[in-house]
């Protein structure tokens, strides 16, 4: 017989995953549905393991935040039943953070300033005959590794080790990205002075504790460099699991980029069964809590947690 009446395997459970779980959105407009749909698996997540749950208002990206938009995304997740387990914190306040962890890859040489201007890189990469990357992006041909040549500094960027990395997403399984091939030494701090979001995200989820990340699947592909981080600031490597998209009429994912429509909360249930049916989980009548309690043993049961 265990204490306060729990199944011993579910007590041991607990006790060795202190699961802390978060959802990140960046306040550039109110919830749509695919970003609803991360909040939900996150909250549902945390709750099938015992664990708590933060939200984190990822507004480094000054010129694209818009004013209130936090507060509003915050309602939006109460009247939703996602309350978090302790005050939201905003990553615009947190700058010192980011700084001494910046500080600290480049007194490592693990980060170098940068500067090259977008112009500088173009004429690199075409000088060396080096295509964009498969999102059509520049891979930064490492001009300003070896110093700056007299010219002033504008961004810092990582200086990311070679070979791949590996790490296993929960529901896409294993997975592997050679950052120094694919992506280059990636921005830690943009020229206009704003932190870049790998940097922040990585110092906030390790001084926050989490263990979990669950988050959209159009974030994966960002999941390798944030490890390479972690490695070098020595900080632990949490669990990942990337949902599925929602997709606009057209086919692309809903993006706030391109102009997909705020959540309607006000029908929260609603709004609730559509992101469930993009986790493949059934439909619920009312009310709110009670379907969210119901998709709370279903989640259990689909990644096979233990059930208390
Ligand atoms: N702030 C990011 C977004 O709203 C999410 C970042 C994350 O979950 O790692 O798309």
């Amino acid at each position: 017989m265990s204490v306060a009446g729990a199944p011993r395997g579910a007590q041991a459970f607990a006790m060795a995953t202190p699961y802390l779980g978060r959802f990140a959105p960046s306040p550039s407009g109110l919830l749509h549905a695919g970003s609803l749909v991360a909040a939900l698996a996150s909250w549902l997540d945390a709750r099938a393991h015992g664990g708590r749950w933060l939200v984190r208002i990822e507004d480094v990206d000054r010129p694209r935040s818009v004013a209130g938009a936090d507060q509003l995304i915050l309602r939006q997740l109460t009247t939703c039943g996602l309350v978090p387990d302790e005050p939201p914190v905003w990553q615009s306040q947190r700058g010192p953070l980011y700084q001494e962890a910046l500080d600290r890859l480049t007194s490592q040489g693990r980060a170098y300033p940068c500067a090259c201007s977008r112009k500088d890189i173009e004429q690199a990469l075409a000088a060396q005959s080096r295509p964009r990357n498969r999102h059509g992006e520049r891979v930064y041909p490492g001009t300003c590794r070896a110093g700056l040549g007299g010219r002033p500094p504008r961004a810092w960027r990582f200086r990311t080790p070679p070979g791949p990395v590996h790490w296993h997403d929960r529901r896409l399984g294993p997975q592997q990205q050679d950052v120094e091939q694919e992506v280059g030494d990636f921005v830690l701090r943009r020229a206009d002075g704003m932190w870049a979001y790998q940097l922040a995200v990585v110092v906030d989820d390790a001084d926050q504790g989490i263990t979990q990340v669950v988050r959209g699947e159009d974030l994966a592909d960002n999941t390798a460099r944030q490890i390479l981080l972690q490695r070098a600031l020595g900080l632990p490597t949490p669990g990942y699991l990337h949902t599925p998209l929602v997709l606009g009429a057209n086919g692309e994912k809903l993006s706030k980029q391109n102009g997909a429509a705020a959540v309607d909360t006000a029908q929260p249930l609603r709004a609730l069964n559509s992101a469930a049916e993009v986790l493949g989980l059934p439909p619920h009548g009312g009310p709110v809590a009670l379907a969210l309690a119901a998709w709370q043993l279903q989640w259990r049961d689909s990644y096979n947690l233990p059930r208390d």
